[in-house]
């Protein structure tokens, strides 16, 4: 928590939504929408990306995601019965791959906590986009098992890995994970990724003014040529529990300003649409992307608002399919594969649903009150998935 700023927790019980009924017509055999990789939402964004939550539990207790004052001992996690099965997520994840999606990530709470899973990438692996390509199959992690996973993991199918180190020093590090967690053995499980062949590898670094932003050019100059590319990410407003407050956002102009004071960037061009972050190449000595120095980004979620391009789909531990990460509720496909309908029905059920979205919320988040996250009924971020 910043030493500078009083912390403002929200004890919530249970963040967990309810849901929202899957739309009538998605039942009605005559409004079917078949999955042909052209549906698009209301403001035109097609689905290419699911992110999959497959465990709500974490063995961190970051201050900005599953502050521990909320994620105690009493905290109630969701049963085993609960989640949906490899088998259930592998039959929606299907459903949206047919629907246009090419990449899958998969993420929690912390997902190599969830057993087995290896077994859920290996299905993964398998499934293949409308034009026959393999999808871009990757997962976030806090990287605290990943030494010991990497390899099983890839051997599954995995393509590559994120993983979320916030600094270099012990202090701060301990102080953003509030479990002693010490960063060598974050740093041992990327090592374990290169050598398994999980790369590129990213790694996320979350920054809050006045807790770990001393540790930006210590990690920019660690990652620097190392093959791995540092991205920051603005410390969002996202859940109801961690007592979000503007001042303790970095706007990613002034990471990019402190970088620069430095050693000399160059801006890159987006490698895909939709992509959330800004790409900034080192440069040599005359000014020049310099490709063996690689490069670094920055995520602006709550300064530059990416709204207008997300294609972006999460599905929560126990199959409630969210159309945004500040949504308040999502829709229950678990009860519809757990269901008599087959996957037709399922696949239009799925394109009714993103055939209403309009969310946008950080786009109009500008105009909100400025202690807009206080005792909003957002869905938190370890539930639904980052
Ligand atoms: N446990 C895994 C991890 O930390 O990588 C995966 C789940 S975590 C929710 C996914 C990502 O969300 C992490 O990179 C984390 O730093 C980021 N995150 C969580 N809360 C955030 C917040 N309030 N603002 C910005 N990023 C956040
Ligand atoms: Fe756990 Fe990841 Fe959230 Fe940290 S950011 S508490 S590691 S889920
Ligand atoms: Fe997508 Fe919602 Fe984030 Fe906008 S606020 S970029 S719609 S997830």
């Amino acid at each position: 928590m910043a030493e500078n700023s009083t912390p403002r927790i929200v004890p919530l019980r249970d963040a967990r939504p309810r849901h929202i009924p899957i739309p009538a017509a998605a039942m009605d055999a005559s409004s079917r929408i078949s999955a042909d990789g052209s549906l698009r939402d209301r403001l035109q964004r097609p689905l290419r990306d699911l992110r999959i939550s497959v465990t709500d539990r974490c063995n961190f207790r970051c201050s900005y995601c599953m502050p521990k004052e909320v994620f105690d001992k009493d905290y109630v996690y969701l049963p085993h019965s609960e989640l949906l099965s490899f088998e259930e997520i592998t039959r929606i994840a299907t459903q949206f791959v047919a629907h246009g999606v090419e990449k899958i990530r998969l993420t929690g709470g912390e997902p190599l906590l969830r057993k087995n899973l290896e077994l859920l990438v290996a299905q993964l692996a398998a499934l293949r986009t409308p034009q026959g390509k393999p999808l871009d199959l990757t997962l976030t992690t806090n990287g605290s098992l990943l030494a010991r996973k990497a390899h099983d993991l890839k051997a599954a199918g995995l393509q590559r890995v994120t993983v979320s180190l916030d600094g270099l020093d012990d202090a701060v590090f301990q102080r953003m994970n509030d479990v002693d967690f010490p960063v060598a053995d974050v740093l041992d499980g990327i090592a374990a990724a290169q050598a398994a062949g999980l790369g590129p590898i990213k790694v996320n670094m979350v920054v809050k003014r006045g807790t770990n932003d001393q540790e930006i050019l210590p990690m920019a100059r660690h990652f620097r040529g190392s093959g791995v590319v540092l991205r920051f990410i603005e410390y969002m407003d996202v859940g109801a529990t961690n007592g979000w407050r503007m001042d303790d956002v970095l706007p990613s102009s002034a990471v990019i300003a402190r970088l620069q004071s430095a050693m000399p960037l160059v801006a890159l061009e987006p490698a895909q649409a939709g992509e959330t972050a800004q790409r900034w190449g080192y440069a040599d000595a005359g000014g020049r992307y310099d490709p063996a120095l690689g490069e670094v980004g920055v995520i602006s979620s709550v300064t530059q608002a990416f709204c207008g391009s997300c294609n972006r789909a999460r599905l929560s531990t126990e199959g409630q399919l969210f159309l945004c990460l500040f949504a308040s509720q999502g829709y229950d496909l678990r009860s519809l594969v757990r269901g008599h309908l087959d996957d037709a029905d399922l696949a239009s059920a799925i394109g009714h649903i993103w055939q209403g979205r309009s969310d946008r919320y950080s786009a109009l988040r500008a105009g909100m009150p400025p202690d807009h996250a206080q005792g909003a009924k957002r869905v938190e971020m370890s539930y639904i998935g980052g």
